[in-house]
């Protein structure tokens, strides 16, 4: 993709493999010298935070020429009741969701709405016209959220599973420029991104990229830089559940960014606890046997039945950014981090305990994060004086239910399996 005349001027990207400049490559960023991610090199080395409410008051270091006007950021508060339950002085919540008495706005009630607007808007100026997007539910809200709220003229092509329907709604109508492509019922989320691949051959859509794409993970990076601003330096433990790994990368990346700004950051970095669902839980085997690959075969025997138990479904993710270089793998590495493994009792009841303390419902996979912190706690891993944050990566949805009127995002069309014929999506799509 030609993109001479949207080059970049506040950012480089740079392959984390070859050390080259991958700016001028469009898109995808995708080096081709070998498995790493590319990462932004931002100018400013001091954060410079601009006069907005939304996440872009971060458009230093994020890697758009132009804002998008979108609504809502990461909010980080410190915790009274959960962090009296566990003993912690210093426990911040990182709140990605809906909860207007706290100024969160993220009305599709996940972090994914801190990587949709900054994709969304590198997409139009890397001269995307669609974007294909296969989800379970929160990217694909995220997603379409961002195309129904703003002035952008990018296309999205939706790919979902009808087993998982109900979990595409809107705050408010659906823009004319989504397709939604819904998997009949045995299909699962593997499904869903094997058909979202497949499409990207057809001409004109291209696929957003997961955990290679640096504007998913500088705009989930604002959740590290929105705490570091507020607490006033970087915690000593960053908690989150994670499934494709990008989260706990952006987190690490945001903070080494913090490390060169030279305020916030004094000795370490914060150290990751990074956490997945029983039994569905590659990375934490993979992880725990001091391994760089995740072996199928002994990292997630019978995965399909194993998914199909996940009270958290967001984190099923059998493809996750592990080993690549600049993955989840180095980011443990590189600040002493640690896996956990949560049941889904845990996380039920981790879930319950946040509600009644804190007073907001949340998602599971965020329950799934606050039940490793429980964990982290009973094992003596934590000082009770260490400065704690909690990426609670979704809640709110109760309330923004309340609040809002609720839309379903219609399927164009349905398709029983990942690898039928295309000729009549493509009349669909196009
Ligand atoms: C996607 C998602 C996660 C996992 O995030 P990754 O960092 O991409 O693995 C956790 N919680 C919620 C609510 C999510 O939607
Ligand atoms: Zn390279």
């Amino acid at each position: 993709m030609d993109s001479n005349n949207s080059a970049p001027k506040h950012y480089k990207i740079i392959c984390l493999g070859c050390h080259s400049d991958v700016s001028g490559k469009g898109y995808g960023v995708r080096c081709g010298c070998g498995n790493a991610l590319s990462r932004t090199v931002y100018q400013d080395t001091r954060l410079e935070i601009a006069a907005e409410e939304s996440m872009w008051r971060f458009s230093a270091w994020l890697p758009t020429t132009y804002k998008l006007q979108t609504h809502g950021r990461s909010v980080t508060y410190k915790s009274e009741g959960f962090a009296r339950e566990l003993g912690l002085k210093e426990l911040f919540i990182s709140f990605n969701g809906y909860w207007p008495q706290r100024n969160a706005f993220l009305e599709t009630c996940s972090f994914k709405e801190l990587e949709s607007p900054p994709t969304v808007q590198r997409a139009v100026e890397s001269k995307v016209k669609t974007l294909v997007v296969s989800s379970v539910g929160n990217t694909a809200r995220a997603f379409a959220h961002t195309v129904s709220t703003t002035s952008t003229e990018l296309k999205l092509v939706l790919v979902g599973l009808e087993s998982a329907v109900d979990k595409l709604w809107l705050p408010e109508p659906p823009s004319p420029n989504i397709k939604l492509v819904l998997l009949r019922r045995g299909n699962d989320y593997s499904d869903a991104i094997s058909l979202g691949n497949r499409l990207t051959t057809i001409p004109g859509l291209v696929t957003e990229g997961g955990a290679m794409n640096v504007a998913r993970r500088d705009g989930m990076g604002t959740v590290m830089l929105e705490a570091a601003i507020t607490i006033g330096r970087v915690p000593d433990h960053y908690f989150q559940a994670i499934g494709s790994g990008t989260g706990g990368i952006a987190a690490w990346e945001a903070s080494l960014r913090l490390k060169r700004d030279g305020r916030f950051v004094e000795g370490h970095l914060p150290k990751l606890h990074l956490s997945q669902n029983l039994p569905f839980v590659p990375m934490v085997s993979a992880w725990n046997a001091h391994r760089r690959t995740i072996e199928p075969s002994i990292d997630m025997p019978d995965a399909t039945k194993s998914i199909k138990k996940l009270y958290a479904d967001v984190l099923s993710n059998r493809n996750p950014a592990y080993a690549i270089r600049g993955g989840v793998f180095d980011a443990l590495t590189e600040t002493g981090g640690q896996m956990y493994t949560v049941s889904n009792n845990e996380a039920r009841s981790a879930a319950r305990l946040f509600e009644d303390l804190e007073g907001i419902d949340i998602v599971p996979a965020a329950a799934v994060a606050a039940a490793s912190l429980i964990q982290a706690v009973a094992d003596g891993c934590i000082n009770y004086s260490d400065v704690v944050l909690l990426n609670v990566t979704g809640g709110g949805v109760q309330k923004v239910k309340e609040d809002k009127a609720c839309y379903q995002i219609k399927p164009a069309i349905n398709v029983t399996r990942p690898d039928g014929d295309l000729a009549e999506l493509q009349e669909v799509l196009i």
